[in-house]
């Protein structure tokens, strides 16, 4: 037996409980599954938190174990590549959507999905990066990759006091961009500026709608935000800069003009860290283990435990949960 969250359907519509949960249930829950992990921390993510409140259709199989993220100890395994006392961590792959999570004590998971624990990170320092971060981190390679470089200008980092906002400030400040962050949190602005922020501006300053090009700033933009915030970012970017786009707290939609990208060569390149490739993932997490402060790390992470990761769900909904939130799954 061991704990874990449990979302099912019910009569009154929909229940979110901590429960004891039989070995034999999760072995028939997860038939695909060839590793068997004692998970040592989770994560909450904007997106756990919408399957944990049933905000919108992330969960899409009843019942569901929740928790899109985890990491811990191998402790059966018949996949070749790992055997029992292998560290590993898991982020995606539709994990907590469709396949039972690690918002739990243990989880059955298929070894192709895992990433061997980098040196240099445990589970509760991976987890405290969990997804939100390793998109923080596949948002700058993205910029990378593009070219995006220190003396090229400012980098803009939208939804500056989430979780993939403040992991990508870390990120670029220490890698010697100068970063403004976006923010509708006034009050964080000392946080921002702690954790690498040369510049913290009003959200308000870009979530209106706006001109189809504007003055050019950014050399590369990581956004959290989506919607009139991002049209503004690709609309303030410099010739041939990058923006990075992952998210959709402020919405889904993209009011934008294609002038950015047919008159500024501007490249807007979508970032997704569900199926993401194992390649990417392990370079991903490698330079984390590297590159990412574990002072920095510590600043932006809360510790919780199962009960406390059912409470906060709704407020990382309402934007109130500044930074990052790892699970002790044993708490
Ligand atoms: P958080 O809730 O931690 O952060 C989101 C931040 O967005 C908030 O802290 C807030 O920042 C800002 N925000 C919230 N509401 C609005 C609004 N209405 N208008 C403008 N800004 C707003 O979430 P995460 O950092 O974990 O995730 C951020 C986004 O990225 C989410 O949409 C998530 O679904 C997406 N995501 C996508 C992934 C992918 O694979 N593509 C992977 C991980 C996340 P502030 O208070 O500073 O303004």
């Amino acid at each position: 037996m061991f704990d874990a969250l449990y979302l099912e359907k019910t009569e009154g519509g929909f229940s979110a409980t901590r429960r004891r949960i039989d070995d034999e249930e999760l072995v028939a829950a997860t038939p695909d599954a060839d590793v068997t992990l004692r998970v040592e921390y989770s994560t909450v993510n904007y997106k756990d938190a919408l399957a944990l409140t049933n905000r919108s259709p992330v969960v899409r199989r009843w019942p569901m174990v929740p928790g899109i993220d985890g990491a811990g100890v191998v402790e059966a395994s018949t996949n070749p590549a790992f055997s029992p006392g292998d560290r590993v961590l898991l982020n995606g792959w539709g994990v907590g959507e469709t396949h039972w999570g690690c918002l739990a004590q243990r989880a059955r998971l298929r070894g192709d999905w895992l990433v061997a624990m980098p040196q240099g990170l445990d589970a509760r320092r991976a987890m405290a990066i969990g997804t939100a971060g390793y998109t923080a981190m596949l948002c700058v390679m993205a910029l990378e990759r593009r070219g995006v470089a220190p003396a090229d200008g400012e980098v803009l980092v939208t939804g500056a006091a989430g979780g993939v906002g403040s992991v990508a400030i870390a990120l670029l400040a220490r890698a010697g961009y100068r970063v403004v962050a976006s923010t509708g949190r006034a009050a964080e602005a000392d946080y921002l500026h702690a954790l690498g922020a040369a510049e913290v501006i009003d959200r308000a300053t870009l979530s209106a709608p706006g001109k189809p090009l504007q003055k050019e700033r950014w050399a590369g933009v990581v956004d959290a935000v989506g919607s009139h915030t991002l049209a503004n970012a690709c609309a303030q970017t410099k010739y041939r800069g990058t923006v990075a786009a992952c998210g959709l707290a402020q919405g889904m939609d993209f009011p934008a003009s294609v002038a950015p990208f047919i008159l500024r060569g501007v490249a807007l390149i979508g970032v997704d860290s569900v199926m993401c490739p194992l390649q990417d993932r392990r370079e991903a997490w490698a330079r984390l283990a590297r590159d990412l402060d574990p002072a920095q790390l510590e600043r932006i992470t809360t510790v919780v435990g199962l009960d406390d990761a059912l409470q906060l769900a709704p407020d990382m909904l309402a934007g109130k949960v500044r930074g990052r939130v790892a699970v002790d799954v044993n708490r």
